[in-house]
């Protein structure tokens, strides 16, 4: 089969380097498909890369913050904080642990929850914060740390946008809060599906193993020589099969291409967009983030220009309609006029590694067409 270079007709692909599927097909034909040394490989070879003692692959980056949320001991009567703002997988693990959403602002600028918001939205019941990692870049919450710390409150980064984005001088994941990683089939590493939790301590990536498999205390590969296990508590099952690890150890070779290819793109749309009135990039900080969106804000006419361009065949996407307003957390609404500001203006642009730069110039030369006609009648 060959592959066509859709470009501009696909908002995001997964990319692939080209060993994945041999390794797809060694994991499939060694007969172990669910956690197995595979899985446990690729928990050694991220933790490497970041340069964390531990990490723990989980199915999905839903559950990994189902789960971080659990092992921080996050439940019933407890409020998390979260940006409204975000993909509805951030609220859906918060109400998974029975605990209720509260959700925060974003600033303008960044499209981020920072600590001006978080402290906005403090109460007496707030237990943990979920800052959104919006289009890979890292979230600094210093001026909010002392009073999170005081009352004991975890930060737990959603960082399903961010693999590889840096935070100052050190990646995402090392600056010392759980973090958690998506490697969904669109994220900046892939593996079909799956997630990452980076725990703080040995204790609490022992909890996240027994919560991801079913409250197991003994691994799945050290207990094949047991005639028995033990179940130490409640437990989900959502560990990560070996066929997804095997496509994640192959991505994570290659991710220098990605960090790369990424930054490129994000920056060719950057010199393109800057002189077209009326629509406004979100700045990134590309010089340390792996960008995941390139995310524009449409002043005037986002939904004319939207189907506009959706006609010309161009993938724009809205990412994201704003979840405070969504029926499934409405009884959690508060006003949030930035963040519904945003919902109405957001859109992004076709922003993926099969992209060339003539694909960007051509999304570019698009929106400046539609928008110039419209400003003409
Ligand atoms: C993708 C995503 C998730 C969930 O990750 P999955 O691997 O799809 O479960 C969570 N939060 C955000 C912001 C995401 O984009």
């Amino acid at each position: 089969m060959t592959t066509t270079n859709l470009g501009f007709n696909h908002n995001a692909r997964p990319f692939l380097y080209g060993p994945e599927e041999a390794a797809l097909c060694e994991a499939l034909r060694s007969g172990y498909y669910n956690h197995s040394a595979v899985t446990e490989r690729f928990e050694d070879e991220v933790a490497r890369f970041l340069g964390v003692p531990d990490a723990v692959a989980v199915a999905s980056g839903t559950a990994a913050l189902h789960v971080a949320l659990l092992a921080a001991g996050i439940g019933p009567g407890d409020e998390v904080i979260l940006p409204s703002f975000t993909f509805c997988a951030t609220a859906q693990a918060i109400l998974a642990t029975g605990a209720t959403p509260r959700f925060a602002e974003i600033d303008q600028r960044t499209l981020c929850t920072g600590s001006t918001q978080v402290l906005d939205a403090l109460t007496p019941h707030t237990r943990a914060v979920l800052p959104v990692l919006y289009a890979g870049r890292a979230v600094d919450l210093s001026d909010a740390r002392p009073v999170l710390t005081a009352r004991g409150i975890t930060v737990i980064e959603d960082a399903a946008h961010a693999f590889g984005s840096f935070n100052g001088h050190r990646r995402v994941g090392t600056t010392g809060d759980v973090t958690c990683f998506s490697f969904g089939p669109i994220k900046n590493l892939t593996c079909g599906q799956g997630g990452m939790i980076i725990p703080r301590t040995p204790k609490e990536a022992d909890a996240c193993r027994r919560l991801r498999s079913l409250g197991i205390a003994e691994s799945a590969t050290s207990r094949a020589d047991l005639t028995t296990y033990t179940v130490g508590g409640f437990g989900l099952r959502v560990q990560m099969p070996s066929l997804n690890a095997a496509i994640g150890l192959a991505q994570l070779a290659h991710f220098a291409q990605a960090e790369a290819k990424r930054k490129e793109l994000w920056r060719a749309y950057a010199a393109a967009l800057h002189d077209i009135d009326g629509v406004v990039l979100t700045d990134v900080d590309v010089d340390h983030t792996v960008p995941h969106l390139c995310a524009v804000r449409v002043l005037r006419g986002r939904d004319r220009l939207f189907r506009a361009l959706r006609e010309r065949g161009i993938g724009v996407g809205t990412h994201y309609p704003p979840n405070h307003l969504q029926p499934a957390f409405e009884q959690w609404h508060r006003p949030l006029p930035v963040t519904e500001q945003i919902g109405r203006e957001i859109m992004t642009l076709p922003f993926h590694q099969h992209m060339t730069e003539a694909d960007t110039d051509r999304v570019t030369s698009e929106v400046r067409h539609t928008l110039s006609a419209e400003a003409a009648r």
